[in-house]
């Protein structure tokens, strides 16, 4: 059994897949970006702190996001997705020491030219209820704003649009480099081309988790 971490910039298909792996391969996905906007809606104590950050495209503070982690997992379930998670190399080491220990694991990195992410995040719309995700220009829902899988509203993330994607894009160059090291390091890290459709990156997926 094996727990999967997908690293990539936000964009680069890390959700779209997940779902997939879900369907197909049976994993449980825990999205770190899911569980704070459920924060967010819930309007909590934890929701109302911070959402400004999240509106913004800046990170949450880690003992924040791995507190939320601790409470949503339970390796004894399964085999789960990390989307989303870790962000930095602090999260990354502390993903190991307080989470997985001995469990194995892979890292997927979605590997995509940055310059293509902005179109495709600002086209980018979700199912508030399902998760589905949805690009305008390629595979925009069959009914404007209503999802084709559960009949939930379609809309538009606040993050996911022009100015903050170019924080959210900045923040990700800044951090990527010493996660995929430390995954290097470890042995564990496959790189995938991202930029393919997503049925050809699911095959991609099948290939290297056998
Ligand atoms: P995502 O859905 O993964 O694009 O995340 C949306 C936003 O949630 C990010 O821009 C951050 O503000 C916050 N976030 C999600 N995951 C993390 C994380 N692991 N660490 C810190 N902030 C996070």
């Amino acid at each position: 059994m094996k727990q999967v971490i997908l690293l990539g910039a936000p964009g680069s298909g890390k959700g779209t897949q997940a779902k997939l792996m879900v369907s197909e391969l049976n994993f449980n996905h825990l999205s770190t970006g899911d569980l704070l906007r459920a924060e967010v809606a819930k309007k909590s104590d934890l929701g109302n702190r911070i959402s400004d950050l999240i509106n913004s495209g800046a990170l949450v503070d880690d003992d924040t996001v791995l507190e939320l982690l601790r409470v949503n997992i339970d390796l004894a379930n399964g085999q789960y997705i990390f989307d989303g998670f870790p962000r930095n190399i602090e999260q990354a080491k502390a993903l190991d020491k307080e989470v997985l220990g001995s469990a194995e694991s892979k890292a997927l990195y979605f590997d995509l030219d940055l310059s293509i992410i902005k179109e495709r995040i600002i086209n980018r719309r979700s199912c508030r209820d399902c998760g589905n995700i949805y690009n305008l220009l390629i595979s925009a829902p069959g009914k404007d704003g209503v999802c084709d899988s559960c009949g939930g509203e379609v809309y538009q993330r606040r993050d996911d649009n022009a100015e903050v994607v170019e924080n959210r894009l900045n923040v990700f160059k800044s951090t990527i480099d010493p996660v995929l090291e430390y995954y290097r390091g470890k042995g564990i890290l496959t790189s995938l081309d991202a930029s393919l459709s997503p049925d050809d990156v699911s095959t991609q997926i099948h290939d290297i988790l056998g």
